[in-house]
């Protein structure tokens, strides 16, 4: 295979980085560049992080998904695998929503997805102001603060 003029680029990039009297010199360049072109710097930063980012789109999402399925499980495991009102008998995983006790006014306010959503209750430790309602008994509940069935067989 023959090199690209780019992969030579990097190439000859390398080996004088890896030359012993040019360590850290890269570094400090860059960071004399940074301290002398603050905004310029960060303009740079950001265009590579959008670049980085359109480049990989699809695996990020993909990503991301995973993340949120695998965070999703794991919350519904811990709160027990089922809808929390009390006569209600869905227990599939895919029927069963995440509920804040005490009105999701606060996440549906704060735009958080999920995924950070999900995540945030792992890290917290599965506490007790959050529950699993099935998506019928939380439209049932709304924004009262239980289900208008729960105590009776539904
Ligand atoms: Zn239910
Ligand atoms: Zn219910």
């Amino acid at each position: 295979m023959t090199e690209t003029a780019r992969e030579a680029n990097c190439r000859r990039a390398r080996e004088w980085r890896e030359k012993p009297e040019n360590q850290g010199r890269e570094a400090a360049t860059k960071a004399a560049y940074k301290a002398a072109n603050p905004e310029l710097w960060q303009a740079q930063r950001s265009a590579a992080s959008l670049r980085y980012s359109e480049k990989n789109r699809q695996a990020i999402r993909d990503r991301a998904n995973a993340t949120r399925v695998r965070l999703r499980a794991q919350v519904i495991e811990a709160y027990g695998g089922r809808c929390s009102c009390p006569g209600c008998h869905v227990h599939h995983a895919e029927l069963l929503t995440v509920d804040h006790v005490k009105g999701g006014a606060h996440h549906r306010t704060t735009r958080k997805s999920t995924r950070e959503i999900y995540r945030a209750i792992v890290k917290a430790g599965f506490p007790a102001d959050f529950q699993l309602l099935c998506g019928s008994c939380n439209l049932a509940k709304s924004d009262r603060d239980k289900c208008p069935l729960a105590g009776e067989d539904h």
